[in-house]
């Protein structure tokens, strides 16, 4: 008799659950371990009387069994988004495993900040490395430092499979991790080991709050020669080379191209990206709040410098209680504790979104002097929203391709998904004349006909030609 297949779904099309195969149960199991080893080490000595020994077996772990993961499970797998049950996913869809997450991420990030004593036992684990980068022990900030980066590797990885169709994912994502790498945990370090000021490169004023104070610019210049190039780049970089890489590139030559929090968000963070709020209110609250930030560095900054040109005279008490609150409270508790921990909860871009000053200025030089924009080939959109779904900025990039007008927001940070993912070739980032960026819409479904498209009948509409 012939046997009756078993379907585990109803569904007319595939079943979007599908079954980890063995090499995945087995990435699974070791990575499984590999945390299991990290918290034996966090509660006893052994990191500190095998750190070689346990540095090897945890970094084997973590690191080796997610990557063969991933690459077994994207082998099998068309390249891109293909909304296969993700909003059913418990991970993923705020579930039981997406809150526990949000809940132990908030948790590590108020140890590290306010309880290090606590980490101690895995601190004790990266002393080999933290020996070999800086000639030092470690501390909590290069634990932190290291699982940052381990993370935006390992997590970018992870992207450039996913997103293998797109040449512009693919570069972008070994941008944020060469950047993350070298600039932001490598560099820093060896200057360290050199006696020299442990300096980011990457970063600017205002994301780095205190690289225009006066105590850091004191402190860099008494340094050395060097820490006189490092002040110098600072400023130059957010005075000078900013406002020119954002007129001719957008915000994305920072934003998804460069950034440390960027980075984060663009791979640790997207398996999250479809959970940004998109309604009214949250752009409302968005467009105040980042702004709000934006304004409470720059007059932490004003007083701090007033207070230093007085020598205290004037602003003194104010501009170190102003300086002290921004510290704690947008520097330590926005940028990390909700910025990195509320990932599973409201997507990866919480904090470039609601908080970051250097976004909010970013932002700013896009929409009013930029040649960057979003074209949008309405006559081929059929609405499926995809792009509107996985943009982690909320932005309703639906409603412009519905109607064919360019996307210029301040917000938008230029990580091309909604182009990515996009069924019908609508969406092209593109860097064109400032003239006419903020035209009427353009659909034509006439122009858009390619059949239609000879001279004679309509021409084919106007479009900006370089394309990045
Ligand atoms: S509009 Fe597109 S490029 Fe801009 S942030 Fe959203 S998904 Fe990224
Ligand atoms: S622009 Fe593309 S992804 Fe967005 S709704 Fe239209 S067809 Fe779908």
């Amino acid at each position: 008799m012939a046997s009756i297949p078993v379907f585990n779904s109803i569904a007319l099309g595939d079943n979007p659950a599908h079954e980890a195969s063995p090499v995945q149960k087995a990435a699974l199991t070791a990575f499984g371990l590999g945390l299991l080893a990290a918290l034996v080490a966090l509660f006893s000595d052994l990191g500190a009387a095998y750190p070689i020994l346990m540095l090897s077996l945890v970094g084997a772990l973590v690191i080796g069994g997610p990557l063969v993961y991933f690459w077994d499970e994207y082998r099998h797998r068309p390249p891109g988004i293909k909304n296969d049950g993700i909003m059913f996913s418990s991970n993923m869809a705020r579930g039981l495993v997406g809150w526990t997450l949000g809940i132990v991420l908030t948790g590590g990030y108020v140890l590290l900040y306010w309880f290090p004593a606590t980490l101690d036992g895995l601190i004790r684990v990266v002393d080999p490395l933290s020996y070999t980068l800086t000639g030092n022990p470690a501390n909590q900030w290069f634990l932190y430092g290291t699982i940052y980066t381990v993370a935006v590797v390992v997590m970018g990885v992870r992207a450039i499979l996913k997103y293998r169709h797109s040449r512009y994912q693919i570069i972008r994502t070994l941008s944020v991790m060469f950047f993350q790498l070298f600039l932001a945990f490598l560099i820093p370090q060896l200057l360290v080991l050199f006696n020299q000021p442990e300096f980011y490169f990457s970063y600017f004023w205002p994301l780095k709050y205190d690289y225009l104070w006066p105590g850091t610019i004191d402190y860099l210049t008494d340094a050395s020669a060097l820490g006189y190039f490092m002040a110098f780049w600072g400023a130059a970089m957010i005075f000078v080379a900013t406002p020119i890489l954002t007129y001719f590139f957008g915000k994305r030559w920072y934003c998804s191209w460069v950034c440390g929090c960027g980075g984060l968000a663009e791979t640790a963070g997207d398996p999250y990206r479809h959970l940004s709020d998109k309604s009214l209110g949250a752009w409302k609250v968005e467009r105040w709040m980042i702004h709000s930030v934006l304004v409470f560095v720059v007059v932490t900054t004003a007083l701090l410098w007033i207070n230093s040109a007085t020598e205290g005279g004037v602003f003194g008490g104010l501009s170190q209680s102003f300086s002290k609150w921004y510290g704690f409270g947008i520097g330590l508790v926005f940028s990390g504790v909700v910025g990195v921990g509320f990932y599973p909860l409201m997507g990866s871009r919480v904090w470039c979104r609601f908080g970051c000053p250097m976004a909010a200025i970013l932002g700013m030089q896009q929409r009013l002097f930029s040649r960057f924009r979003i074209t949008t080939n309405g006559g081929q959109c059929i609405s499926c929203g995809n792009c509107s779904t996985y943009c982690e900025m909320g932005i309703d990039v639906r409603w412009y391709a519905q109607r064919g007008q360019s996307i210029i927001r301040s917000s938008c940070v230029g990580c091309g998904i909604c182009s990515a993912v996009c069924p019908r070739g609508v969406l092209s980032l593109e860097n064109g004349p400032r003239e006419g960026r903020f035209g009427a819409p353009t659909l034509n479904l006439i122009k858009d006909l390619d059949i239609l498209d000879a001279p004679g009948i309509d021409g084919p509409a106007e479009r900006p030609t370089a394309r990045v």
